[in-house]
C-alpha cells in the first residue's frame, strides 16, 4: 500500500500541527510518521546524558503510544538522515512526504539532500511553515529587505497577522497508517543515558503567570515566566496555541513570542550570524584569550554573586532566566573581553532549551554586534542588577550556597577597571 510520510523534526506534537492536518485531512494517502535521531547531531555532543536527547526520547515513547492507540504507531530510525532514506525507499512504497520547515543551515543543508534524493524518484517532498507565526520575506520592510530592527518588525508582524495565522491546524486522527507496534531505538542503543525527568519543564502554564507576566518577567527568584522555551523548541506545544493565549492575555508576552519569529528569521537571512557579527566591524575587536577567566565564567565562579547564580542554574538544571542570560553574557563579552562564540557555544552545550537562532540572536545582542543590539557601550552593572532584581538574594542564595561566606571567591576583575577596558577595546576595534 502506497504511503504518506510525515518526517517530524522540531514539530513533535500530534495537534494542532499545520503539515498533518494537511496531510490527514486532504492527502490521498494514509500517514506514516517517522522521526529519524540524526548521528551526525548525537555525534557531536559529548555530554552523553544530554538532557535534550532524553527529552526527545521520552516524547516519541509518547507519541508512538497515542499512535498506537489509534492503531498506528511511529518509525524511529537512528543514523544519518539520507542513509535513513536511501533505506526506507526499499522498505516501503512512498507516495509523498512533507516536514515542517526548519530555518538553520545544517537542516536546510540536509531537507535539500533529501529532496534530491526523493525527487529523482518522483516522490513530492513538501515543506509547511507551523513553527513560526510568519517566515522567510513574509515580514519585509517596503524595500523588500528583511528587517534588522525589532520595534518596527513587531509593528508589520502585528499588522499582517490575519485569525488564519494562528487558529487551530486541526488533525484528522482516522487518517495514520496503520502499523503493529514499531520499536524505537534504546537511549544506550545511541550511546546515551537518562536524564532527570524533573528538570522537564511542564508543557501547561497558568494563565495567572501569563496576565502577570509584565510584571514578573525580570525577578528571577519567581515563576514569572512561562517556561515554554523547551516546547517551543521542540514543538511539544504549538506556536499558534501561544500565540491565541498571548492576545487574550499579555501584550508583553506577545512580543517576546515575536523576538523569538524576528531571530528565527535573522538567522534565516544570515545564515553566516552563528558565525560572524552582523555588524561586521565588531570583528575587528581583539578579544581576550583568557581560559581561566573562561573556565570561572563557564564554573559560576567570578566572585559576581548574579553572574554565578546564573551560570549554576545552567551547570545544575540546563535553564537560565532571561534576565540574568542578559547579565551573564554581557558580563562575558565586556567584563571579561571574551568572544561571544564562545559564550554561544557554551550555552548551546548546556541549554535544554538550545535554539540556534536565539542563542545567536542573544549572544549578539549582549556584545552589541547584532540586530537591533545593545549598544556596545551599554555595560550591566552586576551589582545594581543585583539590587534591582534580586534585592534579598533570593536566588543567589538559591544556587550559591557559599554566598556570604569565606568559600566565596573574590572577584576575578575589578568592575569599574573591566569597563574602561570593555570601552576602550570596543571603540578602537569599531573605529574605521
Ligand atoms: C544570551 C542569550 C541566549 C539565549 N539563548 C536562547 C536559546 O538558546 N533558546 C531560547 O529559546 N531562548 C534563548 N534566549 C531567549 C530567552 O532567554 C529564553 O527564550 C527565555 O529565557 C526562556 O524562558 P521562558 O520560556 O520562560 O520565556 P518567556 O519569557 O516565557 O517567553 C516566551 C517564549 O518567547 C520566546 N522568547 C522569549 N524571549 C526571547 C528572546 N529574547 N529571543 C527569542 N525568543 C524569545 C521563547 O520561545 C520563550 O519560550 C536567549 C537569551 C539570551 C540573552
Amino acid at each position: 500500500m502506497k504511503v504518506h510520510i510525515h518526517w517530524f523534526r522540531r514539530d513533535l506534537r500530534l495537534h494542532d500541527h499545520r503539515a498533518l492536518a494537511k496531510a490527514t485531512n486532504d492527502g490521498e494517502h494514509l500517514v506514516l510518521p517517522l522521526f529519524i535521531f540524526d548521528s551526525h547531531i548525537l555525534d557531536a555532543l559529548e555530554n552523553k546524558a544530554d538532557q535534550r536527547v532524553h527529552f526527545i526520547h521520552h516524547t516519541l515513547r509518547h507519541m508512538r503510544d497515542q499512535l498506537q492507540s489509534l492503531g498506528s504507531s511511529m518509525l524511529v530510525r537512528y543514523g544519518k538522515p539520507i542513509d535513513v532514506w536511501k533505506a526506507l525507499l526499499d522498505e516501503y512504497d512512498i507516495a509523498s512526504v512533507s516536514v515542517v520547515r526548519d530555518y538553520e543551515p545544517y537542516a536546510l543543508e540536509r531537507d535539500k539532500s533529501v529532496y534530491d534524493l526523493l525527487h529523482a524518484k518522483n516522490i513530492s517532498f513538501t515543506g509547511c511553515k507551523d513553527q513560526v507565526i510568519f517566515e522567510k520575506s513574509e515580514i519585509t520592510k517596503n524595500d523588500g529587505d528583511s528587517y534588522s530592527v525589532f520595534t518596527p518588525y513587531s509593528k508589520s508582524w502585528k499588522a499582517a497577522l490575519t485569525k488564519a495565522d494562528y487558529a487551530e491546524a486541526k488533525v484528522n486522527n482516522k487518517r495514520f497508517f496503520p502499523s503493529k507496534p514499531l520499536p524505537i531505538p534504546t537511549l544506550e542503543d545511541m550511546g546515551f543515558k537518562e536524564t532527570d525527568t524533573d528538570l522537564f519543564p511542564s508543557k501547561d502554564v497558568s494563565d495567572d503567570i501569563l496576565k502577570h507576566y509584565h510584571d514578573k518577567r525580570d525577578i528571577p527568584s519567581v515563576r514569572g515566566t512561562s517556561r515554554m522555551s523547551v516546547h517551543l523548541r521542540f514543538g511539544t506545544v504549538s506556536i499558534r496555541e501561544l500565540v491565541r493565549r498571548a492576545m487574550s492575555t499579555n501584550e508583553t508576552f506577545l512580543n517576546e513570542l515575536i523576538w523569538r519569529d524576528f531571530y528565527q528569521m535573522t538567522l534565516y537571512h544570515h545564515p553566516q550570524s552563528p558565525q560572524k557579527a552582523l555588524k561586521p566591524k565588531y570583528d575587528n575587536i581583539e578579544w581576550e584569550i583568557n581560559e581561566s577567566h573562561f573556565a570561572a565564567w563557564c564554573a559560576g565562579r567570578t566572585g559576581y554573586p548574579l553572574v554565578d547564580a546564573g551560570m549554576r542554574e545552567l551547570n545544575t538544571t540546563g535553564y537560565m532566566h532571561n534576565r540574568i542570560r542578559m547579565l551573564t553574557a554581557s558580563f562575558l563579552t565586556k567584563h571579561l573581553l571574551i568572544d561571544w562564540r564562545w559564550g554561544e557555544r557554551y550555552f548551546a552545550e548546556k541549554l535544554l532549551d538550545f535554539d540556534l537562532a536565539a542563542n545567536v540572536g542573544g549572544w549578539q545582542w549582549a556584545a552589541g554586534c547584532g540586530n537591533d543590539a545593545a549598544p556596545y557601550f551599554r555595560i550591566f552593572n552586576p551589582y545594581t542588577q543585583q539590587e534591582k532584581f534580586d534585592p534579598s538574594n533570593t536566588y543567589v542564595k538559591r544556587f550559591v550556597i557559599e554566598f556570604g561566606t569565606d568559600k566565596y571567591p573574590k572577584p576575578i576583575v575589578e568592575h569599574k577597571w573591566a569597563r574602561e577596558r570593555a570601552l576602550e577595546r570596543y571603540k578602537k576595534g569599531l573605529k574605521d
